[in-house]
């Protein structure tokens, strides 16, 4: 998301929306007053800034508001040329004062949408935002207060990074990798993981987080794509995640791969040991469903 972010910075932050056109009113079912209010309130208005946070993105407009996106599981913000044709999967478009360019939003499942929030501070961060923590790359993110707050939950570590309230834009890929950097087994209970352990693993995420950034994306899991509708490639970096069975970079021993929460968690069983016996009733628990 941060790679739309940056994009939307480049291409459309300055211009001013001069047209919308709303295709499926799902999209917009976040702003109860519905399409035509929508238009009419973003006709005219200028895009000051793009901002982010977990999945959310959002726009700025000055005079109180502005237009929030949230991505949901395939949404996708794309800055393109006006006569691109239209997919099957176009939501809404946005014409920008701009010749030739503009803003579309595109999401097959429509789980995501958008809507015009109030935001009376423009640096402010919108209120259905308010409850996602700051990510590991935000200047403002506080990690002393991060690992105090982890410390504080009965949970394994894996579960807490993905914990939105804790920290956001930690998805299963950057976990399984930043917790193979950072040799943590995924279930290591937070409690009584020591302060420097969980330093070492924010240490871990933004070391991933930089290699994805300049690998160009953050598509991880291919649903994302920047804003000018190029997929992110970061797969040949993957250090454990997908490598069930192939030997680790750092030892040798083979990759494991176990259920996770509907997903996979893949570590190192050597450079990750498991914790001891009573932790691992705590994270067999968590680990159900
Ligand atoms: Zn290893």
């Amino acid at each position: 998301v941060e790679t739309v972010r940056r994009g939307l910075e480049r291409l459309v932050v300055g211009r001013t929306i001069t047209a919308v056109e709303v295709r499926h009113p799902r999209s917009i079912r976040r702003h109860v007053a519905g399409a035509v209010d929508f238009a009419g309130q973003l006709t005219g208005r200028r895009l000051l800034f793009a901002r982010r946070r977990g999945k959310y993105l959002w726009l700025p407009l000055g005079e109180g508001d502005a237009l929030l996106a949230h991505l949901g599981m395939s949404g996708q913000l794309l800055v393109c040329p006006a006569d691109r044709p239209e997919g099957p999967h176009l939501r809404v478009r946005m014409h920008l004062d701009v010749p030739g360019r503009e803003l579309r939003f595109v999401d097959q499942r429509t789980f995501g949408g958008l809507h015009v929030v109030p935001l009376p501070d423009p640096a402010g961060v919108p209120g259905p935002v308010g409850h996602i923590a700051r990510d590991p790359l935000d200047p403002a993110f506080d990690d002393a207060a991060f690992v105090v707050a982890t410390r504080r939950r009965s949970t394994v570590i894996k579960r807490a990074l993905l914990d939105q309230t804790l920290i956001s834009g930690v998805g299963n890929i950057y976990a399984d990798e930043a917790l193979w950097r950072a040799r943590l087994h995924w279930a290591r209970p937070t409690r009584s993981l020591p302060a420097a352990r969980l330093r070492d693993l924010l240490d871990a995420l933004r070391a991933v987080f930089a290699d994805a950034l300049a690998a160009g994306g953050t598509s991880f899991d291919r649903l994302y794509v920047d804003v000018e509708g190029s997929g992110g490639f970061f797969e040949p970096a993957l250090a454990v995640y997908g490598r069930a069975g192939l030997p680790c970079l750092r030892c040798g021993t083979p990759i494991r791969r176990v259920p996770f929460m509907n997903r996979s968690a893949f570590f190192c069983p050597r450079c990750q040991p498991a914790p001891r016996r009573a932790a691992l009733a705590v994270s067999g628990r968590s680990a159900g469903g």
